[in-house]
């Protein structure tokens, strides 16, 4: 029998964990002044480039999010029942941000578990290199929503691209292709049909090559595999 109980004590100690780590962080970084600049590059990078994933009002997921009411002159008005955004945002105490090491071939990372973000000294300022991260913990936050919203997203997102890449649909089918999406998908993480659309989408919006930040030729499903890796 499962305990109930127990568990929500055990998740309960777990988040007071994490508010205990990530107040650490937050006081720490008056002395580690790569975090900090890390962190606010993410917090950049978010008012830019990430209002969609955020939910908010004039993005390509308004109409989802918008109703309509009666004001007391009976004229009919547009407004956002609520604004969620604020559980969303990567500049509130979800995660912790670090510059550091990570072994040869590492250039970020993204760990769940730990609800961190890192990324190699050498790319600390490479902006494909940090959006891809980013793009990793808003999933990981709407994960633990409702996939509704993933899926509302994908579905925008798709829209959105369509005119602007002529071969848009083939990339995702090749992306996620049945015969080479256990590498394609999991080198180096969760790469999915809504990571793929948010990294085109923020090449477009960069000026970036088409899979600059998807990276590690994801975007090219049929190249010797060997090169996934890389
Ligand atoms: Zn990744």
């Amino acid at each position: 029998m499962i305990d109930y109980k127990k568990l929500w004590e055990e998740k309960e100690k777990e988040e007071a964990n994490f508010r205990n780590l990530n107040r650490e962080w937050r006081f720490n970084l008056r002395n580690e002044p790569e975090n900090e600049k890390l962190y606010n590059l993410i917090c950049d990078l978010e008012e830019e480039y990430f209002s969609d994933m955020l939910y908010r009002e004039n993005t390509i997921v308004s109409d989802y999010l918008k109703a309509q009411e009666t004001t007391e002159d009976g004229e009919i008005e547009d407004y956002y029942p609520s604004d969620f955004s604020d559980r969303l945002t990567l500049s509130a105490n979800q995660f912790r941000y670090y510059v550091e090491e990570l072994g040869e071939k590492t250039m970020g990372s993204f760990i769940p578990k730990e609800r961190t973000i890192k990324i190699s000294p050498v790319y600390a300022n490479d902006k494909a290199v940090v959006l891809h991260e980013m793009i990793h913990a808003y999933e990981c936050i709407l994960d633990n929503i409702h996939t509704i919203y993933k899926e509302i997203l994908l579905l925008c997102l798709y829209n959105d691209l369509r005119d602007k890449i002529p071969d848009l649909q083939s990339r995702v089918l090749m992306h996620s292709h049945q015969l080479t999406n256990e590498h394609v998908l999991m080198a180096g993480g969760l790469h999915g049909a809504l990571f793929l659309l948010k990294t085109l989408d923020l090449d477009i919006k960069c000026g970036f090559e088409l899979g600059t930040i998807c990276g590690y030729g994801r975007d090219k499903p049929y190249i010797d595999e060997t090169e996934y890796l890389e």
